[in-house]
Parts: structure tokens; C-alpha cells; sequence
């Protein structure tokens, strides 16, 4: 479904964040990313998003080049303050997003409290970003990003902000959605080994200080 060849990218000041990563996902598949701090896996995830355009190499998706944000795309960014709509409640900055897909205002509610109470948010609903804790935000994006049903699920260390209890429902939480009859389609990033291993099919290392060249290493994980 994702086919990614020779993705480097140099960034307007030289920077460069990424050299030659070859990566094809599957339909269905959950794909961690992990490596140290600054090696570029949050570039990376910008040039699958269709937010970054690379420099080098090529990103596809169903075989269509990657060059604006691709429809049926979710993405969960770290930073969850910046993420939802301070003006709208939290099961209407939900709702807002499925009117593309073509629900009517009653449907569009219900199934956004029906994600927000698969994140454990179904007494928040009605309250404001600003009157929820920063795990709870984040919680709330997930559960946006989650109810758009979308083909791809980008994140970026979305859990990064939430308690380890709420952490290990989230991760289980992923697990149910992807593949499946909707075949959703993950790439993680995470720098949490432990995380990675439980949540992927499939665990992707990129490894190199940044501004050298990178060496993917692939860990296929058994079947349970
Ligand atoms: P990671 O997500 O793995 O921590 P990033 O993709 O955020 O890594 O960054 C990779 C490298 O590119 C880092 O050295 C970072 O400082 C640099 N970088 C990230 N964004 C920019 C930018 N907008 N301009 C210049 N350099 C950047
Ligand atoms: P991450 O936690 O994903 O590694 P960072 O904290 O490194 O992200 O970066 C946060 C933001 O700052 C990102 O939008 C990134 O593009 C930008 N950034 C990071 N490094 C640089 C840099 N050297 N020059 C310009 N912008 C940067």
C-alpha cells in the first residue's frame, strides 16, 4: 500500500534529516519506527503525510505519488496542544472531522462519543480542550483521528503525554483497530523498544547521527 524508494530529505538550511530509506507497508499492517532523538523518523512521517515534500527518492501510496495530503489520511502529532480546536468541545472537534465523511450531524456525534468512550473520554465530551490534562488532549486526538476511519494512521509518539495505565489501553486499543474489515494501516513512531515490539507487526530501526547516512534495520516479529 506504501511503498517509500531512496527517501532522503535536506532541509531549507542544509540540514540533512534523511538519506535512502527503502520501506513498503501492507494494507493492514502496523509498522513501528523507532531510533534515537533527531535521526528523523518525525521527517519522515511529514513526507508520508504529503506535509513535507522530499528531497530525494520518492514516497507512493496505492501506487499514486505522494504530493499533498492523501485523502482517507490521519495523522496524531506529539504535540496535542496544538492539535484540537480550543473554540470546540471535545465531541465536536470529533464530529467536525467526519463530515467528510458524509455523516449527518446526529450520526456524526454519536460515533464521535462512541470514540471518545473507546479512549476512556466518555465523561468528557462536553467539556473544552483547556478543561482536559495534556494526556487527556492527547486521548481526545487519538480518538479523532480514530473515528475518521482512516486507510492510513500516522503517529508521532502519541503517547508520549498519557499515564502508563492509559498507555497499554491505547496500545491495545491499536491493535483492534488496525487491519481488520476497514484494513487500517499504521506507522508508529515511538521510541519506546518495549512499545514497539508489542504493538508492530513489524519493527523498523532507523539508526545514524543526524546528517550521515542511515541504515534501516528490519526486525520481523514471530507470530504470537
Ligand atoms: P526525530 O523525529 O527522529 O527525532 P526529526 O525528523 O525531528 O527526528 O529530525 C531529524 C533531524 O532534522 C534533526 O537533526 C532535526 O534537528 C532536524 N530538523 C528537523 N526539522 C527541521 C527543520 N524544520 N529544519 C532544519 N532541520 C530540521
Ligand atoms: P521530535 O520530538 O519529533 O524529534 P523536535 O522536538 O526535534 O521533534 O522538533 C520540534 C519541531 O522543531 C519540529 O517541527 C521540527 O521540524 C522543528 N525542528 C527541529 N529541529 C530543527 C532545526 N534544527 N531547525 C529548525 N527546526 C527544527
Amino acid at each position: 500500500m506504501l511503498e517509500i524508494k531512496g527517501l532522503g530529505h535536506r532541509y531549507a538550511d542544509g540540514h540533512r534529516a534523511l538519506t535512502g530509506i527503502d520501506l513498503g507497508v501492507e494494507r493492514g499492517e502496523l509498522v513501528c519506527l523507532v531510533g534515537p532523538s533527531g535521526c528523523g523518523k518525525s521527517t519522515l512521517l511529514r513526507c508520508v503525510a504529503g506535509l513535507l515534500r522530499p528531497t530525494e527518492g520518492t514516497v507512493t501510496l496505492d501506487g499514486n505519488t505522494v504530493d499533498r495530503v492523501p485523502d482517507g489520511l490521519a495523522v496524531v502529532f506529539q504535540d496535542y496542544t496544538r492539535s484540537l480546536f480550543p473554540w470546540l468541545t471535545v465531541r465536536d472537534n470529533v464530529a467536525l472531522v467526519l463530515r467528510r465523511r458524509g455523516l449527518g450531524r446526529r450520526e456524526r456525534r454519536a460515533a464521535a462519543e462512541e470514540a471518545l468512550a473507546a479512549v476512556g473520554l466518555a465523561d468528557a465530551v462536553r467539556k473544552y480542550p483547556w478543561q482536559l490534562s495534556g494526556g487527556m488532549q492527547q486521548r481526545a486526538a487519538i480518538a479523532r483521528a480514530l473515528a475518521y476511519r482512516p486507510s492510513l494512521l500516522l503517529m508521532d509518539e502519541p503517547f508520549g503525554s498519557v499515564d502508563a495505565q492509559t498507555r497499554e489501553d491505547l496500545e491495545d486499543l491499536l491493535l483492534t483497530v488496525r487491519g481488520g474489515e476497514g484494513g487500517m494501516t499504521i506507522l508508529l513512531v515511538t521510541h519506546d523498544i518495549d512499545e514497539s515490539v508489542y504493538v508492530g507487526d513489524r519493527v523498523v530501526v532507523l539508526t545514524g547521527a543526524p546528517g550521515t547516512v542511515h541504515t534501516e534495520l528490519r526486525v520481523d516479529l514471530p507470530a504470537p
